[in-house]
């Protein structure tokens, strides 16, 4: 095992918090790579997310997506264009065909951005669409993030077959992850999952999201697209005090990337089967990255005291503080 890593690494890393705005403590800390062992849950997103943010940034910096959202007459065409300006005041010592094949492979990727957030911007489903997305679900329609399973009334009320239905929210809610302080939050919502490159998109992308999940997923697609801190409550579960709830887009994060079960049984629950649970781990650390996991209700070592009165797991996410070191 890989301790021996992990603590050369907790010995050359600066503990220093000062260091934090000092520019030349930071280029020391740049050059001090951690190892892998200390991301001992979901490494691969963790990694994967650094890195695309990265990207993110460096063609965002070159040509904004925002720019093409609205005027829908805007095409590719029109982000070359400004890409190429770019690259060329950039880059101008560099040979031009490179610089016309990198403009080209930034615009192909600012344009699905620019799909991606006109897709969101209309997720509008026909009947039919909605109709099509509830049967084809083989076992019952459910969240894709979470695998709650939709009742007869929220399906009613997605179908648009009576008017006037209103979805009641639950007596109990889980305090973990807090569907139903909202009644928005038991509907169901229709969401384009994935981006598919160069635009284009059909049924295929569609699925159906609870309330809860869809306004917590939003248009991110990144863990650090939130804050790193987990908002900050005080509760309990069972016996033990809590001092931090798990940031629910890490929740959503976790579970949509995941879809199982993790526990170490080798558990067969899908969340295309089951409903899925985040669990902190041990009391003794945050409910961050590195101590949340999936579990399925079986698995759940949480899964009566998570379950609060609705009025009592309202207040305790509406006294949560954001942001506090
Ligand atoms: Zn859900
Ligand atoms: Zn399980």
């Amino acid at each position: 095992m890989s301790l021996s890593l992990i603590m050369n690494y907790m010995k050359s890393a600066s503990g220093d918090p000062s260091t934090v705005w000092n520019w030349d403590a930071l280029a020391m800390s740049a050059n001090n790579m951690p190892p892998q062992a200390i991301l001992p849950r979901h490494s691969p997103m963790l990694l994967a997310d650094t890195y695309a943010i990265w990207f993110r940034w460096f063609v965002e910096g070159m040509c904004n997506p925002l720019r093409y959202v609205a005027d829908e007459k805007k095409t590719i065409v029109d982000v070359l264009a400004d890409t190429i300006v770019r690259i060329d005041q950039i880059y101008s010592h560099e040979p031009q065909d490179e610089r016309e094949e990198l403009a080209d492979l930034i615009a192909r990727r600012v344009m699905s951005e620019v799909e991606r957030h006109r897709r969101i911007e209309r997720t509008h489903a026909s009947t039919a669409q909605r109709q099509d997305l509830i049967d084809r679900a083989p076992n019952g329609p459910r969240c894709w993030v979470c695998g709650y399973a939709f009742d007869q009334l929220a399906i009613d009320k997605f179908l648009r077959r009576r008017k006037g239905i209103t979805l009641a929210s639950p007596s109990f809610v889980d305090i973990l992850r807090p569907r139903g302080l909202e009644t928005r939050d038991m509907g169901i919502e229709v969401e384009h999952i994935v981006p598919v490159a160069g635009g284009g998109g059909g049924d295929d992308n569609l699925a159906l999201s609870c309330g809860w999940c869809n306004k917590n997923k939003g248009a991110r697609t990144s863990i650090y697209d939130v804050e790193g801190r987990a908002p900050r409550s005080v509760y309990m579960l069972g016996t033990q005090q809590w001092l931090e709830l798990p940031h629910p887009f890490w929740t959503v994060r976790i579970l949509a990337t995941r879809k199982r079960c993790e526990h170490h049984s080798g558990c067969s629950a899908r969340s295309s089967h089951d409903e899925l649970f985040i669990a902190p781990g041990d009391y003794r650390g945050a409910p961050n990255l590195n101590n949340l996991s999936v579990t399925c209700q079986k698995h759940d070592p949480y899964a009566v005291d998570r379950l609060m009165p609705l009025d009592q797991a309202r207040q305790i996410w509406a006294n949560r503080k954001r942001m506090r070191a």
